[in-house]
């Protein structure tokens, strides 16, 4: 099977990884033991995973793919935007995922317009020559109450636009044909197998 390394030490994204790129052994810089913490400083969720992306190309040297991901909301000028991880921090101290889900419900208690997208951008970086990037989105609205137990971080309090189910609600199969993840590594399959013989 083609090898790509991952540029990530998340769990929930590999799993959605690995299901989402069924033809390639998804390897984290972890299962190598390598060690891999790149300061994420980029203006757009595309420099962010471009960051990552090089950052662990320059110590495998073969093909690297990365995802740099987060929840937009639109009352909130488009925050937490590209720092959903870091959300509620303090003194550089995460969150849990559902601190900062009651977090951000509590920013938006007596507001109306629920607007938000998720927005999962990908760059994969093949060779010295060819670099890859996609960004995608998925509408949706912030819920008032969280609900559902699958996925992570936000998922609890999306309500994706259309189907308008929470995400956490949906399975990991429904996950993975819906989410702003889906969107970008569908397209990114698609560049990997016409590269990549
Ligand atoms: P990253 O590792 O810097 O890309 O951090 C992305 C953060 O955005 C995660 O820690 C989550 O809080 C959030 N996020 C990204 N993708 C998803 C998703 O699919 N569902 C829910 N939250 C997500």
């Amino acid at each position: 099977m083609k090898k790509i390394y991952f540029a990530s030490g998340n769990d929930h994204k590999r799993k959605e990884i690995e299901a989402l790129f069924p033809s390639y052994e998804i390897v984290l810089p972890k299962d190598e033991g390598i060690e891999f913490n790149p300061v994420e400083d980029g203006m757009s969720f595309v420099e962010n995973a471009s960051i990552k992306a090089k950052a662990l190309w320059n110590i495998v040297h073969a093909p690297t793919l990365a995802d740099d991901s987060g929840l937009s909301v639109d009352a909130l000028s488009g925050r937490p935007g590209i720092y959903s991880a870091r959300y509620g921090e303090k003194d550089g101290k995460r969150l849990e995922d559902s601190e900062r889900n009651k977090l951000l419900l509590s920013e938006l208690r007596d507001v109306q317009d629920r607007s938000a997208h998720f927005v999962s951008a990908l760059v994969f970086i093949f060779d010295e020559n060819r670099t890859y990037s996609i960004e995608e989105r998925v509408d949706g609205k912030i819920a008032y109450v969280p609900s559902g137990s699958h996925g992570f971080g936000y998922d609890p309090i999306f309500i994706i636009d259309g189907i308008e189910r929470n995400m956490a609600e949906l399975s990991d199969e429904e996950k993975n044909i819906y989410s702003h993840r889906a969107k970008s590594s569908a397209l990114m399959n698609i560049i990997m197998k016409n590269i990549w013989r």
